[in-house]
């Protein structure tokens, strides 16, 4: 008989009711739900008393730094903080160095994945080397298992290039071309968002616009060609306008935001120093409030964290010299609980399809993201919303420490992670 694990007494997302129950799993697999006690015996169990079972989180937008930047963090020091924030599966980024433009590099990567703490899928460059003047070869690639495409770091400026790969993604099923919106000309040489504070500092500005120009135009090839168009870190009020009104028109666009473009203003960078800088910036109260609507409104379909490890000597420079980015994928369910669901202003179920079932949804991940039924793939989180802590630079897995989120105070907390049927994470600890 194979060996099975048995989650008791949670209560389990998506299940009416209001009664605690076990969760038995089998050869990777949910085999069997019950009332709490009826599964217990034979295999191992994990208690989940006063906690909350749901699918795992899925974070389609993490810098992981395979190959070429290991020093600050790696697949294996990055998925170790995913499984300890209840993340079953991250999406990488490809700029790395080199780029993921090939399909060798993708089946490589895909095999460091492979022995890690949580499920790890690549995105590939739009443009080979990210350089934004030739495409890469769209149909290796997606044979490959690549899903996501995105020059992101940089935005593809040229709009026939993108209007190619849209064309790619169109003919592509699942394919999703995804854009770090920003237009090169407007923020060049721009530290952080323009307004009160980059002139209080006396620093350039990243303009708002900069990201309204590019959605405007992606917006427009999408129509045109029918692709996919995804914006990564959605960040202003004006892209959230435009965007929602091309979901309204049918036009297949779908956003992402991070945890602190939805917390964190401008106002924010001069306590942060470098830990607040990241591209696209930290914007306005105005943008906040627009994004935190967006949430609800089914605008934004996915919250992920653009997870940008920088050593600190690369960090521990003035704001004009720092590299852009912040932490993000060990904290992020905590940090969104605290913020919206402890704060009473979202519901479990919304929680779930923003971190879960919808991000699985954009990147085509089938495995994850999916309800607690008998027969799914248990990918699953164990939350205890009750949990208190405070994260610090000695708890956290990252090699580096550029993290907003060190020193706040934090409600509700991972208990537990399965990953593909395997307990990786057991009392808030990695196995
Ligand atoms: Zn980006």
């Amino acid at each position: 008989m194979s060996e099975s694990l048995v989650i008791s007494g949670g209560m389990l997302a998506g299940h009416a009711g209001g009664q605690p129950l076990d969760l038995m799993i089998v050869d990777g697999v949910i085999a069997e739900i019950g009332p709490q006690g009826s599964l217990a015996g034979g295999g191992q169990v994990v208690d989940a008393t006063d906690a909350l079972v749901m699918p795992g989180f899925v974070d389609i937008q993490v810098h992981f730094r395979t190959p070429g930047g290991e020093d600050s963090e790696d697949i294996a020091s990055g998925a170790a903080g995913a499984a300890l924030g209840g993340v079953t599966a991250c999406v990488m980024m490809p700029n790395t160095i080199p780029t993921i433009d090939n399909p060798t590099l993708v089946k490589e990567v895909l095999a460091v994945g492979r022995t890690s703490h949580c499920d790890i899928y690549t995105s590939a460059a739009i443009t080979q080397a990210r350089a934004g003047e030739r495409l890469v070869d769209f149909d290796s690639l997606y044979a490959a298992g690549v899903r996501i495409f995105t020059d992101d770091g940089t935005v593809v400026d040229d709009a026939g290039l993108m209007r190619e790969a849209l064309l790619a993604s169109a003919r592509l099923p699942g394919c999703v071309i995804s854009q770090h919106a920003e237009e090169s000309g407007m923020v060049d040489g721009g530290v952080i968002n323009e307004g009160v504070v980059s002139a209080r500092l006396g620093l350039k500005g990243r303009p708002r616009e900069a990201e309204a120009v590019i959605v405007d135009r992606d917006i427009q090839l999408a129509a045109e060609t029918n692709g996919r168009y995804h914006v990564l870190h959605m960040s202003t009020s004006l892209a959230a306008d435009l965007v929602r009104e091309a979901k309204a028109s049918g036009i297949r666009v779908t956003a992402e935001v991070t945890p602190q473009h939805l917390i964190l203003t401008e106002e924010d960078v001069e306590r942060l120093g470098t830990s607040g800088k990241m591209n696209p910036p930290l914007r306005t109260d105005t943008d906040v409030e627009a994004l935190r609507a967006c949430i609800f409104d089914g605008t934004v379909d996915a919250i992920a964290t653009d997870h940008a490890p920088h050593s600190r000597e690369s960090k521990d420079v003035s704001l004009s010299a720092a590299p852009p980015g912040m932490l993000g994928v060990e904290t992020m369910a905590s940090v969104i609980w605290t913020e919206f669901v402890a704060a009473g202003l979202m519901t479990l179920d919304r929680f779930v399809a923003l971190l879960s079932t919808q991000p699985a949804n954009v990147a085509g991940l089938v495995s994850q993201g999916q309800q607690l039924e008998v027969g799914k793939t248990a990918n699953i989180a164990v939350f205890d919303p009750q949990d208190e802590w405070t994260p610090d630079q000695s708890s956290l897995q990252s090699k580096s420490a550029n993290n907003p989120w060190i020193g706040k105070r934090l409600v509700g907390r991972v208990r537990h992670t399965i990953c593909r049927g395997q307990l990786v994470v057991a009392d808030r600890a990695l196995l």
